[in-house]
């Protein structure tokens, strides 16, 4: 049976600071695991809500990479392509807030099981009939092998198949001039972008994030600026589409652009008009940032309905 939504992902485990302006280079206490990734996250909502999806990826065998499936699985994500690496360790991100909210990550991922996935490994018969693979820059900068199985998706896309890409620029990582020449190849095949603010501007060279989505609308992509806690703006040729966010306390902020992606892709295979899509994904990230974890406050369908229904 063909998948709605399929992702390559730089698999992790989240262990995160309990309170706040405790720098990760000095003791404190920590909570987690979390299953994470910023892809798996788009992908376990994504499923909640209905979509048929699978991640493609590596864990060691271990217990955090038992965590990870374990969320997946219950969620009702296919994780029939996530391969065990004997020897390996799972991938993680240990992560610390500040109160001005700015955070600082500390990835163990390039290598560790995370960075260990080969172009070679993928099933490209089994990803035939995918209707998007979901796609970002984050994966792109953790590993060669990584890059490459992403390339390989790009190169061979099953006919029909189209490409989403969030920049989700990371510079623990690698530096943006690095990452925007990597995706390069993605960006051109991609039907639709998702920036976070700035990552627009800063993937295009233009002076500002609005420029860069009309830059790409105007290439012919669908483009979705996620805009924080201001909710999002769509563009779509000379068509510009603002959805305003929906008021929550904010508890944990990551994970809620890769939320608002999956529940987008979600709201876009169902069919539903541009703005309705916006209004969805607005309402899947707001709630995502009202719990402690990365997956921790992702809505079930029920619970999104019934959010969007109060908040009419
Ligand atoms: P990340 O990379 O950490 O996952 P992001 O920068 O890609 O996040 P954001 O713009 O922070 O993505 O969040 C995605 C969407 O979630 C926003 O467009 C908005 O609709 C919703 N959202 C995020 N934070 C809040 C908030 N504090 N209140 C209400 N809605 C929010
Ligand atoms: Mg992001």
């Amino acid at each position: 049976m063909a998948y709605d939504l399929v992702t390559v992902s730089a698999i992790l485990c989240e262990i995160m600071r309990k309170e706040l302006d405790k720098p990760l280079d000095k003791p404190a206490d920590f909570t987690g695991p979390y299953a994470s990734g910023d892809t798996p996250i788009t992908v376990n909502i994504a499923a909640k809500l209905g979509a048929k999806t699978a991640v493609i990826g590596s864990v060691g065998p271990d217990p955090f990479g038992k965590c990870f499936k374990a969320q997946m699985v219950s969620s009702g994500v296919d994780v029939s392509m996530v391969k065990d690496i004997p020897g390996a360790s799972t991938g993680c991100a240990f992560v610390c807030y500040y109160s001005d909210g700015s955070r600082d990550f500390l990835y163990h991922s390039r290598h560790a099981a995370a960075g260990m996935t080969h172009a070679e490994d993928l099933d490209m018969e089994k990803l035939q009939g995918t209707k998007w693979f979901h796609l970002t820059g984050y994966n792109m900068s953790v590993s060669k092998s990584l890059q490459e199985t992403c390339y390989r998706i790009v190169d061979e896309l099953p006919e029909g198949s189209r490409i989403s890409f969030d920049p989700n620029i990371r510079p623990e990582s690698l530096s943006v001039e690095e990452v925007r020449e990597l995706c390069r190849p993605v960006i051109e095949k991609a039907s639709i972008i998702f920036p976070s603010k700035t990552e627009a501007a800063l993937f295009t060279g233009c002076a500002t994030d609005e420029e860069g989505c009309r830059l790409w609308a105007d290439q012919g992509k669908l483009v979705v600026l996620k805009n924080g806690s201001e909710g999002c703006i769509i563009y779509q040729g000379n068509e510009k589409i603002p959805v305003p966010s929906f008021q929550v306390e904010e508890v944990d902020p990551t994970g809620a652009g890769d939320t608002f992606c999956g529940a987008f892709l979600t709201a876009l295979i169902e069919g539903k008009p541009l703005s309705e899509c916006g209004r969805f994904a607005c309402a899947a990230g707001a709630m995502s940032v009202r719990k402690q974890g990365p997956m921790e406050g992702a809505p079930s369908r029920a619970e999104l309905e019934a959010f969007l229904k109060a908040h009419s």
